[in-house]
């Protein structure tokens, strides 16, 4: 089969099984993050562009070059979200959530949109699951968040991930830095790429961050951000390191990390893998304490993270994705002259009954209709014949062992019920 119609580049189809795996996911993401007590936000795709243009900030590349930005047609600037977080801090805005009992604690889960070169693991729409903090400034409340986030990896299975942290202090740290950074760049401006060049006007602190193997060159000896902290962000920084370690959760302090977006203060961290190659990150998050108050609500302190779920997927470790993959446990089929409709009729019998079941619609001989079983993965077939239909039972075949007996129709619900993970599958 062939058509005109495309998937838009850098979009994906996302079919089953694969979807199953999906979903599991982010169940196990519903169950961690409910045992913290954090709840679903559902935000709306699409946002006055002046939003993320205010909060991600004018000099990042999400804002300077990524946005998916249109007028609609009444002339206003929308644009699909490239990030979740700024519309979590526009809704507690807008929805009086500085009222709530605090701090408020909410997860996410949903596509997000950037206009990037499309290779494995990067894609133009692609999928982030996140949970935003607002109303608690305590180191401590960096440490919890991570041991939620170090919980759910762990959950799935994941072992040999990285987790990066680093500070960029408060404002005036960051102030303070800065200028040091100019001064000592500012000599080797030449030598710098153009972007880092360009950086070094609007957002010198993004060249900390740059690959190009000239910048790095540059970087030799830069000042280090660590130097410049003002006493309190150097205490907060030692807390929150101080509780990752009273837990037991393994970290690497990166005094490099400076992440994209303008709107981090203090905490920020990544989760890297060594499996990812190129786009090896994970997992970006930190703490935003202006964000709130700079889209006009409070003094609000907040800190989240993002999980890249299409990355998160590719990298899953193999017991939870097998545990995942749903086969259908069962097919009913009318063997000689039985109707189908009597097929479908046992087979709503056992749906109301709680089992998950296909059923063949139309007649078939019985050597075809138990190779098109075999061909969707189903393990018990059941199977009607006019001796069953007047005896008031069922053959049930079990294709992998090889073997059938005969149950009685009003037992066999129960007999095909089972627990998910006990499904039978067939491998
Ligand atoms: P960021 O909001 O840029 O910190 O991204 C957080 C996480 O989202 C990253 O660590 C990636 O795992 C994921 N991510 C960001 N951009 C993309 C993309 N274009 N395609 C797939 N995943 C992405």
């Amino acid at each position: 089969m062939s058509s005109n119609y495309r998937r838009v580049k850098g979009t994906r189809d996302l079919l089953p099984p694969e979807t199953a795996v999906w979903s599991a996911v982010e169940s196990t993401a519903r169950s961690v993050f409910g045992r913290y007590a954090y709840r679903e936000i559902r935000t709306p795709v699409i946002e006055h562009t002046e939003l993320f243009v205010r909060s991600v900030g004018e000099s990042t590349d999400i804002v300077g070059k990524e946005m998916y930005t249109f007028d609609d047609r009444k002339g206003r600037s929308l644009t699909l979200r490239p990030e979740n977080t700024a519309s979590v801090a526009r809704a507690y805005v807008e929805n009086g959530m500085g009222n709530w009992p605090q701090p408020v604690k909410l997860f996410y889960i949903g596509p997000q949109f950037r206009y990037e070169r499309p290779q494995k693991g990067r894609y133009r729409q692609f999928h982030q699951v996140g949970a935003e903090l607002l109303g608690d400034a305590s180191p401590l409340a960096d440490v919890e968040l991570l041991l939620m986030l170090d919980r759910f990896l762990r959950e799935l299975g994941f072992e040999d991930l990285v987790v990066l942290v680093n500070t960029v202090g408060d404002e005036a740290s960051r102030d303070h830095y800065r200028q040091r950074l100019v001064d000592f760049l500012t000599p080797r401006r030449e030598a710098l790429s153009e972007d880092s060049r360009r950086r070094l006007e609007t957002n010198p602190l993004r060249i900390l961050d740059s690959k190009h193997a000239g910048d790095r060159e540059q970087l030799a000896g830069v000042p280090e951000l660590v130097d410049s902290l003002s006493e309190e962000a150097r205490s907060h920084f030692d807390q929150v390191l101080a509780g990752l370690d009273a837990h037991g959760l393994a970290y690497r302090v990166d005094n490099r990390l400076v992440r994209g977006l303008d709107y981090y203060s203090h905490t920020v961290f990544e989760i890297v893998s060594q499996d990812l190659g190129a786009q090896d990150a994970l997992v970006g998050g930190g703490r935003y304490d202006g964000l709130v108050a700079a889209l006009g609500g409070g003094a609000v302190p907040g800190i989240g993270f993002a999980i890249g779920e299409d990355r998160l997927i590719d990298l899953l470790p193999e017991a939870f994705r097998q545990e995942a993959a749903t086969a259908v446990p069962a097919t009913v089929v009318t063997v000689g002259a039985v109707a189908p409709a009597e097929a479908l009729a046992l087979a709503e019998e056992l749906r109301s009954s709680g089992v998950e079941c296909l059923v063949e619609l139309a007649a078939r001989s019985l050597k075809s209709s138990l190779k098109r079983a075999d061909r969707h993965g189903v393990r018990q077939v059941i199977l009607l014949g006019d001796d069953e239909l007047a005896g008031g039972y069922v053959t049930l075949r079990d294709l992998e062992l090889g073997e059938q007996r005969q149950v009685a129709r009003a037992d066999l619900g129960q007999v095909l019920q089972k627990p998910p993970h006990d499904r039978g599958t067939r491998t």
